[in-house]
């Protein structure tokens, strides 16, 4: 007992004495192993596939955002067609029934995401507006329907990719009047903290080879919290999650929302450039050479 007691104290000078952040790290592991009580055993890997259960906390999570700090591992490296397909529906359940932010309480519908679970290519707006809240599905109002075009300019279809957004629930200015139209807003901060663990995880199960995030909330959101639209769009970035590692690198490239497009169409053109880089790299008809 008082040889464990002296052990204690020496490691504890050392790790008070360290300066340097490696001597730091290096002090630090033994004293914590010494002082901490054993931590809960973490839930084992799934081998089937199966999403690990998020936390059931119902409270703001802003500490969530970029801590890049990967938890518990969801298996996404071996999913098959099936494997994806059952993952994705089991989060669309929890979505469907998801607190965690006070959109849940304003929601109608919440709105998962749907698509192909094998694209290549995944669209991430920002939130769902009127009409997404009524039906439950992404992009399907008048923005929705510019994004139908310029994927079939892209040579895809709807069911060849896969589309979501970064908040699943309608995001309102005047939450206590739903029935309004011109009523939507972009996620804030704090809805976003929430709900990102939700399309980090859609994203590390479908694995596509490129994301394209639709407007700078989205942008922002996914590739830097500090660059402006601008700044991101016109070339590809690697994609680092939060909270679940991706089985293979995933390129991210930035363009306008379809939202914004409509309101500027001038802004078009940037945007064709945009989609041209990633059929490039996909090989796509009509892609640019
Ligand atoms: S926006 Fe996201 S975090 Fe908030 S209630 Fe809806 S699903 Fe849950």
């Amino acid at each position: 007992m008082a040889d464990s007691v002296r052990e204690l104290a020496g490691a504890f000078k050392r790790f008070l004495a360290a300066q340097e952040e490696d001597e730091f790290l290096t002090t630090a592991a033994p004293v914590r192993a010494a002082v901490s009580t054993p931590a809960p055993a973490a839930p084992a890997p799934s081998t089937t596939g199966e999403l690990p259960p998020m936390a059931a906390d119902s409270t703001l999570d802003i500490s969530f955002v970029h801590q890049h700090e990967p938890t518990a591992p969801t298996e996404t490296s071996t999913m098959n067609k099936a494997d994806k397909t059952r993952a994705l529906a089991e989060l669309a359940q929890t979505i469907a029934s998801c607190t965690r932010c006070p959109l849940g309480a304003t929601r109608l519908i919440a709105v998962p995401g749907e698509g192909n679970v094998n694209a290549d290519v995944m669209f991430v707006g920002e939130g769902p507006g009127f009409d997404e809240d009524r039906q439950g599905r992404p992009f399907v109002g008048r923005a929705g329907q510019l994004l139908d075009k310029m994927i079939l300019a892209m040579g895809l279809t709807r069911e060849k990719v896969f589309i979501a957004n970064i908040a699943k629930c309608h995001p309102m200015t005047d939450p206590l009047h739903p029935e309004k139209h011109g009523n939507d807003r972009a996620p804030n901060a704090q809805e976003i903290a929430c709900c990102r663990k939700y399309i980090e995880q859609q994203i590390a199960i479908v694995c596509p080879k490129y994301v394209v995030a639709l407007g700078g909330v989205a942008a922002k959101a996914l590739i830097s919290d500090a660059k402006s639209l601008g700044a991101l769009r016109g070339q590809f970035h690697t994609l680092h999650l939060d909270s679940v590692e991706l089985p293979k690198p995933v390129q991210i490239i930035a363009t306008f929302h379809p939202a914004a497009l409509l309101r500027n169409p001038n802004w078009k053109k940037d945007a064709w450039i945009d989609l041209q880089m990633v059929m490039d790299k996909l090989g796509l008809k009509g892609a640019r050479k």
